[in-house]
């Protein structure tokens, strides 16, 4: 009885918040919804402030209520502009996240894996969930993705919310280091997805980010739709999503290539689990700068060079160094392309904007004296979607289109 009294009384929403004042020029922006506060805005906080904090920041004559956080670059994460987030209000974003993925669900989608929470823009700021269901779609495991200590302060609330809306095998976070279980049991050993009808194996507990790339989950369709007797060339594959793709549409080669031996021995694996013979392809592990170098240089063509590079920027600051990591990049994958064949370039850096990846792949053209003529201009899925106050939130490119001659 006491238990329940005290709890009661925890939940209430008399819970203190610390007052931030931060600069006037925010106003608009915070009027907007825009869920950052950038440290170097704060004009006034007390110090000493730990993080995981509820704090009311006012700018000028608005208000908007996040999460303090002692380090980094962003020092508050806003939630709201009224209330104060409690294990309620946490929940009735998280279902409406799941709510948002409902054509996912639809039988005719034929995927089990999909982002349920995009961070921001389903107003859960900085925390991203992945899903991953077996092909079956009977077991599934959540993995949470926190980018700052003071998310610890809302993190059982979403791993409850994410319980209440559909059993779960398991919650696995991939916020550090190493692996760490939130709620459940971990999967037993990787978990086959399906993607598309496609069956790809993930190792949610080591694989890269949170064990795969669902963001390229339309665009490795339209790979798909352009590859049937094409000779393709996979840089950074990973495990071969991109691969398996454009194999199974009747691509008439395949090459993978990744720096990670594991990735590609996973690629090879699913070649299998997808009733591909990986002996008719080939798979590479190696530098994709040198390997392009290496292709120039002995004259060997491709038909469509897909390139989908990790980010080459993590600051706005490194934005510059990015797009040339880009341009030679590019510029090399069009000049081993046969006349007239086909490029699918993307990018996953959020500094990086379409216009800008657009006006560096001119210059790549330029370099490698070809033109791009870009037929398929595409973003993310809808389970990655963008609030319109949060454009930093739209990140993925990927243009596809035809590289001729340049006369
Ligand atoms: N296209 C993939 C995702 C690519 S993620 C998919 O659809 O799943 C980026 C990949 O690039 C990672 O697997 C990483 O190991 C690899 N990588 C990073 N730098 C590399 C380099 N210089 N050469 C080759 N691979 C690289």
């Amino acid at each position: 009885m006491t238990s329940v009294m005290s709890k009661r009384k925890s939940s209430r929403p008399t819970r203190k918040t610390t007052h931030i004042f931060v600069s006037p020029r925010l106003k608009d922006q915070i009027r907007l919804g825009h869920p950052w506060i950038y440290r170097d805005a704060v004009e006034r906080s007390p110090a000493g402030l730990l993080s995981g904090a509820w704090v009311r920041v006012q700018s000028a004559n608005q208000q908007a209520v996040g999460l303090w956080d002692a380090h980094g670059p962003i020092a508050v994460r806003l939630f709201s502009q009224t209330a104060l987030p409690d294990a309620a209000f946490i929940r009735t974003r998280v279902q409406a996240a799941w709510q948002r993925r409902a054509p996912l669900r639809q039988p005719e989608a034929a995927s089990t894996a999909y982002r349920w929470v995009y961070g921001e823009s389903d107003g859960l700021p900085g925390i991203v969930v992945d899903l991953y269901g077996d092909e079956e779609g009977e077991r599934r495991w959540a993995v949470i993705k926190t980018y700052s200590a003071s998310l610890a302060r809302v993190q059982k609330w979403v791993v409850d919310a994410l319980q209440d809306v559909i059993p779960l095998a398991g919650v696995i976070d991939r916020s550090g280091e190493d692996w760490r279980l939130l709620a459940g049991a971990p999967p037993a050993g990787e978990i086959i997805i399906r993607e598309n009808g496609l069956r790809f194996a993930v190792d949610v507990l080591h694989g890269q980010k949170t064990g795969f790339f669902l963001d390229q989950r339309d665009n490795r369709a339209t790979a798909g739709e352009w590859s049937p007797g094409k000779r393709v060339l996979n840089l950074f594959s990973y495990t071969g999503g991109f691969s398996v793709y454009v194999a199974k549409a009747g691509a008439a080669q395949v090459v993978s290539v990744d720096s990670a031996p594991a990735a590609i021995a996973t690629a090879r694996h699913n070649f299998q689990l997808n009733g591909l013979d990986p002996t008719a392809h080939e798979f590479v592990v190696a530098d994709v700068f040198d390997l392009l170098e290496k292709y120039h240089g002995e004259g060997k063509r491709f038909d469509l060079i897909i390139v989908d590079p990790p980010s080459f920027a993590r600051s706005k600051s490194q934005t510059p160094q990015a797009l040339k990591a880009y341009r030679r990049l590019n510029a090399l994958a069009m000049r081993c392309l046969a006349p007239g064949r086909m490029l699918a370039a993307s990018s996953c850096t959020s500094q990086v904007s379409p216009d800008a990846f657009r006006a560096m792949l001119a210059d790549a053209a330029a370099d490698a004296k070809r033109q791009f003529i870009i037929q398929h201009d595409a973003g993310q899925p809808l389970d990655h979607p963008v609030a319109v106050n949060f454009p930093e939130g739209r990140y993925l490119k990927f243009m596809l289109g035809q590289v001729t001659p340049r006369r």
